[in-house]
């Protein structure tokens, strides 16, 4: 059967950006941050009009006939229903500190991080998303088979389920300055 047509063919040059060239933030059409794709897959999308860009990276990829400004944020065109799944996420140690934005929630240190029980494990501590928090060796080394409180520590944050946004970091390792402002942040 033959294909439909899905616009314009594409640059020949997108095909050679590397996957991994460059992470662009995919937000819907409600500014909800939706995924993480790759530079090559945002310039698909932007051709086609599909998507907008509401941050530039200030990087170009150059073909041998033009230049494609390589976007950091963009905005689909059309509403893309995603299922609340985020809630249901399985507690893992990659998901913790995605939650957690990579930093530890006692001090901020965004280095040497491990996961923490706030209640201690040995003291009946479960693996659950409201005991378990991203904490820097320092601290945690600080903290021992003791409760925050008696080790001095306070907790930045409550830890609760994640937000949807979270697994979006999950798939990163840094996050772009630019992405932050559409990143919504637990308190
Ligand atoms: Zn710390």
């Amino acid at each position: 059967m033959p294909r439909a047509s899905l616009g314009p063919p594409l640059p020949r040059a997108f095909l050679l950006l590397s996957k991994t060239m460059r992470k662009v933030l995919v937000l819907n059409t409600t500014y909800e941050p939706l995924n993480v794709c790759s530079a090559r897959r945002a310039l698909v999308l932007l051709f086609k009009g599909k998507a907008e860009v509401l941050e530039q990276s200030g990087a170009a990829f150059r073909s041998a006939r033009a230049t494609y400004e390589l976007p950091h944020v963009i905005r689909l065109q059309s509403y893309v229903h995603v299922p609340r799944r985020a809630a249901a996420a399985r507690v893992s140690r990659r998901a913790v500190f995605a939650r957690d934005r990579h930093r530890c929630q006692y001090c901020g240190s965004e280095r040497h991080l491990t996961v923490d029980h706030v209640v201690p494990r040995c003291k009946g501590g479960p693996d659950t998303w409201d005991n378990l928090v991203t904490s820097c060796a320092p601290c945690n080394r600080k903290k021992g088979d003791r409760p925050p409180q008696q080790a001095g520590l306070r907790l930045l944050h409550k830890p609760q389920p994640p937000e949807p946004a979270s697994f979006i970091f999950m798939h990163v390792d840094h996050i772009h300055e630019s992405w932050r402002p559409y990143l919504s942040f637990a308190s």
